[in-house]
């Protein structure tokens, strides 16, 4: 359990530890607010994601992510859920550009197992294998 610096980028932050702790395979879970937030919503058919940027402070209502092995290094798919003065929302795929106020997170780890992704021609992202 930690908390991320002020100014730093969160996903960048967050992959930054997990190279540096060696983490392969884990969880993540945060709670805390960000200056500003760049967020990506995957499109289905154009198979690209389409980026939203949002500059303004929100709180983070929710983080929440996995850590796995992507081309052999450590990599963290997050989605956040943000909220504004008037307490509504913003969601979607944590892109890096969401800069910290303050971030409070755990990184529970799991060890012993590894799971990488691969590319999934179906849906055109980088997927765990199917069990
Ligand atoms: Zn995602």
């Amino acid at each position: 359990m930690g908390r991320l610096p002020y100014g730093a980028d969160i996903l960048n932050e967050l992959s930054n530890i997990c190279m540096r702790e060696g983490v392969k395979l884990g969880w993540i879970q945060s709670i805390g607010a960000v200056k500003k937030a760049r967020l990506a919503f995957y499109n289905q058919h154009t198979f690209e994601y389409q980026l939203l940027e949002i500059d303004k402070p929100l709180e983070i209502a929710g983080l929440t992510g996995n850590v796995s092995i992507r081309d052999n290094q450590p990599f963290i798919h997050a989605h956040i859920t943000l909220t504004d003065e008037r307490g509504h929302g913003y969601g979607g795929h944590l892109a890096t550009g969401t800069i910290v106020f303050a971030c409070e997170f755990v990184l529970q780890v799991v060890d012993g197992l590894i799971i990488e992704r691969s590319y999934d021609a179906q849906t055109g992202l980088q997927l765990w294998k199917e069990e």
